[in-house]
């Protein structure tokens, strides 16, 4: 006879149930955690960044970044994969598309439809760090859309993202929904990572790709605004990885000083101060967190992006510095395969690396604190 268990009820009972005991074979053979990731949407998970009328809890940022943080302790893979959901999600919330809103986020908020992110190709050629990898093409009815955006994640035949680029004769920008399974689109694997492996981070080729009105975001001539609106939530919430990953990392800095307190007393950074920095920080992200939530007017967009830039570079260089002490601290017990600091370390720069990266976050910092 099967035994049929419920699943667990609360987001900490599901994560240590069914998320720990797979971490090792997400960080080192690439499982993807699909099962995961769609009770996670059971139990709400994605929910805060939808509102009430699409099925969401309207939570907002705050809740987001808090789940995201969660899951963040015990596995920033994982976690990524939150944020390429619920960044999804917004994204379409934020638009002016009522067909869009209702086709994605009741599906989006539930976890019963998976989506990504593909933006860091367009946050970056906007500002001219790299040249646009996609061009779209007005057509009757819609866009056509052709190139290659060589890293997108928590992908699949049946998933969508969010993307955006310049439109030919134009220049202004398009942003749209894809979905993974249509005509002229193909998902092609292409790399593997150092860590984050189970993230489904996949090339996606568009050859003559139909993109029809009712999947697009914001034309043209609403994209600016579009991308202004957008931008400062996908940026902070970036740090609901960052929270969990360095809340564990002091965890083990601790964990060590309970047999080698003698001798790591002499390391550089200790536990206490981590935790203050990290509450610190904690304190900015929930801050700026609400104030997104509370609908910000377009004229207070730029300032709020510069503060979230700000502390987007402070959470990185963090998680950087965490991650370090917890490596350092642990010693040669950190550095065996499957231990814990050498995964956190791993993970940390993806933190760093990920679209902003710390060198795209001082550039644009410096861009606004420079000569005017
Ligand atoms: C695991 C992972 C997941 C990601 N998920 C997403 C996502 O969901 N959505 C999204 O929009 N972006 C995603 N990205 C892209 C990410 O946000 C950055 O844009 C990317 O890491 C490049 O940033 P960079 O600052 O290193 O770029 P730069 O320093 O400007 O340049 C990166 C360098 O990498 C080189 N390069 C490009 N492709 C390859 C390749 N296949 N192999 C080797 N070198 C290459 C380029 O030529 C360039 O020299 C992901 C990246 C990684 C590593």
């Amino acid at each position: 006879m099967t035994t049929v268990t419920s699943p667990p009820s609360d987001l900490g009972s599901l994560i240590a149930q069914t998320l720990a005991p797979r971490v090792h074979a997400i960080d080192l053979e690439g499982e993807y955690p699909e099962s995961f990731l769609r009770a996670v949407g059971q139990l709400g998970g994605f929910a805060g960044v939808v509102a009430p009328a699409f099925g969401g809890s309207g939570k907002g940022l705050a809740d987001t970044i808090a789940t995201m943080a969660q899951i963040g302790e015990t596995c920033l893979s994982t976690a990524f994969t939150h944020w390429c959901q619920t960044a999804c999600a917004r994204y379409i919330q934020l638009s002016d598309n009522a067909s869009a809103k209702s086709r994605w986020l009741p599906r989006l908020a539930k976890g019963t439809q998976l989506g990504g992110t593909g933006l860091s190709n367009t946050c970056k050629s906007n500002c001219e760090i790299e040249r646009f990898l996609l061009t779209a093409r007005r057509v009757q009815g819609g866009y056509e859309i052709n190139g290659t955006l060589p890293w997108v994640s928590n992908l699949g035949e049946a998933h969508i993202f969010v993307t955006g680029c310049p439109v030919d004769g134009d220049g202004r920008l398009v942003f749209f929904v894809t979905r993974c399974n249509q005509d002229g689109f193909r998902l092609v694997e292409s790399a593997h990572f150092t860590a984050l492996e189970g993230t489904r981070t996949l090339a996606c080729q568009f050859r003559q790709v139909f993109i029809p009105d009712g999947e697009v975001l914001a034309h043209p001539d609403a994209a600016a605004a579009y991308l202004a609106r957008i931008q400062p939530g996908m940026f902070l919430s970036q740090l609901g990885m960052g929270i969990g990953l360095i809340r564990d990392c002091v965890r083990l800095v601790e964990r060590a000083g309970r047999t080698h307190a003698h001798v790591n007393a002499f390391e550089r950074d200790q536990a206490d101060e981590l935790a203050a920095a990290l509450a610190a920080a904690e304190q900015e992200v929930f801050r700026l967190a609400a104030r997104l939530d509370g609908d910000p007017s377009p004229e207070e967009l730029p300032e709020l992006l510069t503060e979230v830039l700000r502390i987007r570079l402070a959470g990185g260089e963090l998680a950087l510095r965490a991650a370090n002490a917890a490596m350092l601290h642990q010693g040669a017990r950190g550095y065996l395969r499957t231990a814990t600091a050498q995964r956190r370390l791993r993970e940390a720069y993806f933190i760093a690396i990920v679209t902003p990266s710390l060198k795209h976050l001082r550039r644009e910092i410096a861009r606004r604190e420079g000569p005017a």
